[in-house]
């Protein structure tokens, strides 16, 4: 069976054929990184996560890239963004009363906390905008070799006027486009659509970061950083670029504009795009109170698995609605799996393909998570034999991630608990090379011991 995707350039349901087989490449709008990353924008990593574990599923290489903005673009280039104009970056470094790399240092470790909270693959490579300023710069010196820029007072500017595709993405037309964008603020600006590559710093300001170009001191604008990092880490073409539907309209569409504008290749091969995560129905946002992050959901008693089992109950195209209630349903369902898999003790089994097919049907078919859940659960009731069930189940889970191995009741003999426990002695005493031989030997016979921050675990090998 083939991997189909939905594909928002088309807007049709496609198989996926990467440019290259043995290679595929994706890229995911990561986060600006100015707080804490909330539980909307884990919704789409989780999808990044799923869409990524399901090509290494398919036995695909994958490079895989996430951009950390940690450049203060102007939210107010982000459509629909009320705090029009500001540095998200900066005002978080006055907020906090720090330089704005201390800020982005602080919230991008956060953010890694996050992804192994909700057990998110790394991605191949993290990264961050200021190490491509360069890499920006060349990409507007191309754009402004071929005519496409222009200069205001304020920045150099992009002219979407001289870009025929314009709004292909979005599939509005163009007057559609122009009612959408913001009555402007520039008047300078040609079009109404054209949008900033590098700013100038304005004179009185404070800002911390700011670079040197060939147009002036300043810094460059949001859209253009995913263009230069997408392009220069995985080429002129990418396979896959992935975030949430709020980008398609205005950040996307720029970065097909600039991309394609500067190689005249296509810029990428399959858009995917993940519905919004709504709560209580509504809007999710700071100024409500509702832009809930982990520590929110850990401290009402939920954990991040929940969390991400929540997300699985929604196929990635269709809003999800959080509520309280919601991730309590969720929580019950992990609670269930758990029990049941602390039940299964059998060894030696071995994929059940009836149930493989199933779950294959509903993954393959545009990453139809809730029906593969819905697998899952078929399984778990089936007559399949226990040693079969835990082989198919811990096969879901390389896609699924909700670390069902951990909850399988095998027993761990107590030799094998007295080897860890002695090897732990000798890692605390910094004896590593004992340790060493002793984690060795647990692995010959068949187990696994992994360090935790105030111990260690141990868990059968498979
Ligand atoms: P930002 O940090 O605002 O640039 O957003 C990072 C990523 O999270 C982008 O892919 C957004 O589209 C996505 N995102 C933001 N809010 C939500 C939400 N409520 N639900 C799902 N994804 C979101
Ligand atoms: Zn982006």
């Amino acid at each position: 069976m083939e991997l189909k995707l939905y594909n928002s350039l088309t807007r049709e349901i496609e198989e996926f054929v990467p440019q290259d087989p043995d290679l595929v490449t994706m890229y995911v709008c990561g986060p600006t990184v100015y707080d804490y990353v909330t539980v909307g924008n884990y919704r789409t990593y989780v999808l990044g996560d799923i869409l990524y574990r399901t090509l290494l599923y398919k036995k695909f290489n994958v490079k895989y890239i996430m951009n950390l903005t940690d450049v203060g673009h102007l939210s107010g280039d982000n459509l629909g963004d009320a705090d029009v104009g500001e540095d998200r970056i900066e005002k978080a470094a006055e907020r906090e009363g720090k330089s704005a790399t201390d800020i982005a240092s602080f919230y991008i470790r956060d953010f890694k906390d996050g992804i192994r909270k909700l057990n998110l693959l790394k991605p191949t490579k993290f990264t961050r905008a200021t190490e491509y300023i360069s890499e920006q710069i060349n990409l507007i010196k191309v754009l402004e070799s071929k005519s496409f820029t222009y200069e205001t007072s304020d920045g150099v500017y992009f002219d979407t006027g001289k870009f025929p595709d314009y709004g292909k993405l979005s599939g509005l037309d163009d007057k559609k486009i122009k009612e959408g964008a913001r009555v402007e603020v520039n008047p300078e600006k040609k079009n109404p659509t054209d949008f900033a590559l590098w700013k100038f710093s304005p004179r009185d300001s404070k800002r911390w970061q700011e670079w040197n170009s060939p147009w002036g001191k300043g810094f460059p604008g949001w859209h253009l950083e995913c263009s230069a990092m997408c392009m220069s880490e995985l080429g002129e073409t990418v396979d896959l670029h992935v975030g949430g539907e709020d980008l398609k309209m205005i950040h996307h569409q720029n970065e097909i504009a600039q991309s394609e504008a500067a190689t005249g290749k296509k810029f990428v091969n399959y858009w995917v795009h993940g519905a919004f995560l709504l709560v209580d129905e509504g809007r999710m946002s700071k100024s409500l109170g509702n832009a809930y992050t982990l520590y929110d959901i850990e401290e009402r008693g939920y954990s991040p698995m929940d969390l991400r089992y929540f997300y699985l109950g929604a196929h990635y195209r269709s809003p999800l609605n959080f509520t309280w209630d919601a991730l309590g349903a969720a929580k019950s369902a992990m609670e269930r799996l758990r029990n049941i898999l602390s039940g299964y003790k059998q060894e030696g089994g071995q994929l059940s393909p009836d149930h493989v097919f199933r779950f294959e049907e509903a993954l393959l078919e545009d990453l139809n998570m809730p029906k593969a859940l819905a697998a899952v659960w078929d399984l778990i009731k089936s007559d399949v034999s226990e040693g079969d069930k835990i082989v198919t189940l811990l096969y879901f889970d390389e896609v699924l991630g909700l670390d069902l191995e951990s909850y399988i009741g095998y027993e761990i003999p107590q030799e094998i608990m007295d080897l860890a426990k002695t090897r732990e002695q000798y890692r605390r005493n910094g004896i590593w090379d004992k340790a060493d031989v002793i984690r060795k030997e647990i692995e010959e016979r068949g187990f696994v011991v992994e360090d935790e921050i105030d111990g260690f675990k141990v868990k059968k090998k498979f």
